[in-house]
């Protein structure tokens, strides 16, 4: 395992691969990240891992400033997966000068994360669009636990005719239901025992459609209701949404995605399950 942490060298040592995997990351790995290598290693000749805290993805700068940076660890973790690069550039080699070029994908990025991130998805597609030009993979490889990102990247992709197979990697998760994330290490001890709660609730939602709840506004209520009485917790949003365009829907008709990002003190979790409704003839149930 290599690490890399210039362009040029990085080019320069992939200029012969014929199947390249990246994992885009901003580090921290855990086995969420593990997940995504692992998948890339059985299916490519050659997998980078990409480690950049990307700045312009952030919309308050406390939270970029107290993200947690391991580089080294995360150089031994890549190692131990069987990656064959690392590449960690540092701010100045992805934004040597004021970037004047965005990439905007437009309608997907304005629920969800998007309406309380202003400028996340506009940062998130635009370096993503970065390390494809600068790694030129035949896959790329995302967590489904965010949905949102991998559906914008999706559509960045088949809009901008960039020649690259998206891959969406099932959520890992804790052995309490909570999914993994480099945000979980920034809990206290107190919240992290709360933090699964944000799962359980998707799954009350998800089993009112599985059982034939169309409205989706008594699927909310529900799930809700078991965010209501934990301590601490704060909701930002709760939505079910179409799980292709992830636009909002008046009836539950076919594929969901459950969306909800929680507040736990200062620190934020995402998380969401798709769920596929029964037939139409069994639907009619009320949660
Ligand atoms: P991050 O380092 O948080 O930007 O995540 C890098 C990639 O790992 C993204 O595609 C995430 O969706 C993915 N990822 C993060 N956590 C998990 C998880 N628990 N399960 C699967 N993929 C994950």
């Amino acid at each position: 395992m290599q690490l890399v942490h210039g362009i040029q060298d990085l080019r320069a040592s992939l200029e012969q691969e014929r199947s390249i995997g990246l994992v885009p990351t901003m580090g921290a790995l855990h086995e969420g990240h593990g997940a995504l290598i692992d998948r890339a290693r059985s299916e490519c000749g050659c997998v980078v891992v990409s480690l950049f805290v990307n700045p312009i993805q952030f919309d308050r700068g406390a939270d970029f400033e107290r993200y947690p940076r391991t580089l080294d660890t995360d150089a031994a973790f890549c190692e131990r997966r069987n990656a064959d690069f690392l590449f960690a550039p540092r701010a100045e080699e992805i934004y040597p000068r004021p970037q004047r070029t965005f990439v905007e994908v437009t309608t997907l990025s304005d629920h969800l994360c998007g309406r309380f991130r202003p400028g996340h998805f506009r940062g998130v597609a635009t370096v993503v669009l970065k390390l494809f030009e600068i790694v030129r993979p035949h896959r790329a490889y995302f967590g489904e636990k965010d949905a949102q990102q991998v559906a914008v990247i999706r559509r960045m992709v088949a809009d901008l005719n960039v020649a690259v197979e998206i891959i969406g990697v099932p959520t890992v998760r804790e052995a309490d239901g909570l999914a993994l994330s480099s945000r979980n290490a920034l809990l206290a001890s107190e919240e992290r025992k709360l933090a699964p709660y944000l799962y359980r609730s998707l799954r009350a939602a998800s089993q009112c459609v599985e059982h034939g709840e169309i409205n989706p506004a008594q699927v909310r209520e529900a799930a809700l209701a078991v965010l209501s009485g934990v301590p601490g917790m704060r909701v930002e949003y709760f939505e079910i949404v179409d799980a292709d365009d992830l636009q909002p829907v008046e009836r539950i008709a076919g594929p969901v995605t459950i969306a909800a990002a929680v507040w736990l003190g200062s620190t934020r979790l995402i998380d969401n399950l798709l769920v596929i409704p029964p037939q139409p003839q069994l639907q009619g149930f009320r949660c």
